[in-house]
C-alpha cells in the first residue's frame, strides 16, 4: 500500500503541474469593497456580496441581539431538540418575500440542494440540468440516484429533446412500486460563473407541455432583480409556475445559510425527507437574524438605492469594455438599455482568458496593483475556460470602478 503522506503529495503535484493547486488567503479585515491581506489594502471584487450587507449595522445589529437572546450555538437539528423562533421568523418573512405559501431554510445553499433533490427524486426518476449548473446541484442529482440528463447550456432545443426522450421513456418500471417516473428540470436564474439569464419563461413553458417539474437556483438573483427584488423569476412573472425555488441567503443578502421556497406540501416534505436539514444541527440563530434583517432592508427603499447603484457600477464596466473591445462580447454580460427592464445584467463579469496558468497569472498581477480578483479553473468552469471573475457590489466607489476598469484594459490588451 501505497504512504499516505507520498500518495497525497503525489495527487498534489499533479494538481499543481495543471495549474489547479488552489490556496486559501488569509484576510485580516472583515468581507467588504476594502480588504486587508498580507499587510496590504486591497480593492475586493470577489465577493457576491452584492448589495455590500455584511457589514450593515442593521444585519450586525440583529444578529447581536439574537446571540443576546438565544445564544451563540443551536444545540441540535430542529426536529430534535426544538425549533428556535429566529428560524420561523425568518422562514416567514422568505415566504413573504418570495410570495410563495411555505419556506424552509438549511446551514447552506449547498445543504438546501443536497437535501431536496433526493428527497424529490429517486432511481426511477429523471433529472435534467443545464451545463453549468452550480456543483451542488451536479452532487445532489447525482445523491438521489435519479437518471441525470444534461442540456447544453440555456438551450431550449437540447432542453425539449430531452423532454420529449423522457417522457417516451416515462413508462412505470416493470418491477417494485408502480408509479410514474418523475422528470426534474434544474437550472440557475443568473449563472454563478458567466452572469448570463436562463430563459426562464421559455423554460416554464417546456416543462408544462411535458409535464415535469422545475427547480430553480436563484443564489445570484435573490435581492437583484425585480420590483421588489426577489429573483429573476419573479421579474420575469413566473415564479409561480417554478415548484422548487431555491437560494442562498450568503450572498446579496449578506448573510449565511439555503433557502426553499414552495408550497406547503413541498416544505412538509423536505421537513420529513432532506436528510441535509434532518441530521444536520440547526444553523446558528444569528444567521437566521441577520438573514431576515437582510429580507426587510431589501425590500426598503435603502435596498432599491443600492441596487441601483449596483447597475450603475455593472454598466460602466460593461460601456468600458465594449468601447475597448476587450474580451469577446460573449463572455460580457448584456447590458439592455432600460434599467427597469427585466433582463438586467447581472454583477458578474467574466474576463475569460483560456489557459489556466493565464488566469492565475493575471489575478496576481492585478493583486500587485491592489486588486483581489479572483482566478476561475477547472472544476469550477470547464478546462480551458479559466478567467477572472470580476464581481462588483453597491460598496464600491465609482472611483474603484474605473480603477479596475483601468487595471483590466491594461491586463487585456497585453494579453492579446
Ligand atoms: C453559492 C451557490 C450555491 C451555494 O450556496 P451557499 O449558501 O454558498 O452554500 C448554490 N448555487 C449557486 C448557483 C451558487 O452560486
Amino acid at each position: 500500500m501505497p504512504n499516505f503522506e507520498a500518495e497525497l503529495k503525489q495527487r498534489l503535484d499533479s494538481i499543481r503541474q495543471q495549474g489547479l493547486f488552489r490556496e486559501l488567503h488569509r484576510l485580516d479585515s472583515p468581507q467588504g469593497p476594502r480588504l486587508r491581506h498580507n499587510g496590504r489594502e486591497l480593492i475586493n471584487f470577489s465577493s457576491n456580496d452584492y448589495l455590500g450587507l455584511t457589514n450593515h449595522p442593521a444585519l450586525t445589529e440583529a444578529a447581536i441581539k439574537s446571540v443576546e437572546q438565544f445564544g451563540a450555538g443551536s444545540g441540535a437539528s430542529r426536529l430534535i431538540c426544538g425549533s428556535l423562533a429566529p428560524h420561523h421568523e425568518l422562514e416567514e418573512a422568505l415566504a413573504a418575500f418570495k410570495g410563495t405559501k411555505a419556506a424552509l431554510t438549511f446551514s447552506t445553499g449547498y445543504a438546501a440542494a443536497l437535501g431536496t433533490i433526493p428527497a424529490l427524486l429517486g432511481r426511477d426518476d429523471v433529472v435534467i440540468l443545464d451545463k453549468l449548473v452550480h456543483a451542488c446541484i451536479v452532487d445532489a442529482a447525482r445523491l438521489s440516484g435519479a437518471k441525470i440528463r444534461i442540456f447544453a447550456h440555456n438551450d431550449l432545443n437540447d432542453l425539449g429533446k430531452i423532454l420529449k426522450w423522457s417522457r417516451h421513456n416515462n413508462q412505470p418500471p416493470t418491477s417494485g412500486i408502480q408509479r410514474p417516473r418523475n422528470v426534474l428540470v434544474v437550472t440557475e436564474s443568473v449563472f454563478s460563473m458567466d452572469g448570463d439569464h436562463a430563459p426562464l419563461a421559455e423554460i416554464v413553458a417546456l416543462k408544462e407541455k411535458y409535464g415535469a417539474w422545475l427547480m430553480v437556483d436563484e443564489a445570484h438573483a435573490t435581492g437583484l432583480y425585480g420590483q421588489h427584488r426577489r429573483g429573476l423569476a419573479d421579474a420575469l412573472g413566473v415564479s409561480e409556475s417554478i415548484e422548487i425555488q431555491m437560494g442562498t441567503l450568503g450572498k446579496a443578502l449578506g448573510a449565511s445559510g439555503g433557502y426553499l421556497c414552495g408550497s406547503r406540501t413541498l416544505i412538509d416534505l423536505l421537513v420529513n425527507r432532506a436528510r441535509s436539514f434532518i441530521f444536520s444541527t440547526a444553523p446558528v440563530p444569528a444567521a437566521a437574524a441577520a438573514a431576515q434583517a437582510a429580507i426587510q432592508l431589501v425590500q426598503s427603499r435603502e435596498g432599491a438605492i443600492r441596487c441601483e447603484q449596483l447597475w450603475q457600477h455593472v454598466q460602466v464596466v460593461g460601456d468600458d469594455f465594449r468601447r475597448l473591445k476587450l474580451t469577446p462580447r460573449e463572455s460580457l454580460p448584456r447590458i439592455t438599455a432600460s434599467p427597469a427592464n427585466a433582463t438586467k445584467p447581472s454583477a458578474i463579469i467574466p474576463v475569460i482568458l483560456g489557459q489556466e496558468s493565464a488566469a492565475v497569472t493575471a489575478a496576481t498581477k492585478l493583486r500587485a496593483q491592489g486588486f483581489f480578483v479572483p482566478a476561475i479553473r477547472y472544476p469550477t468552469v470547464a478546462r480551458g475556460s479559466a478567467r477572472l471573475r470580476v464581481t462588483l457590489t453597491a460598496a464600491h466607489t465609482a472611483a474603484d470602478v474605473a480603477q479596475l476598469a483601468g487595471a483590466l484594459a491594461e491586463l487585456v490588451s497585453h494579453q492579446s
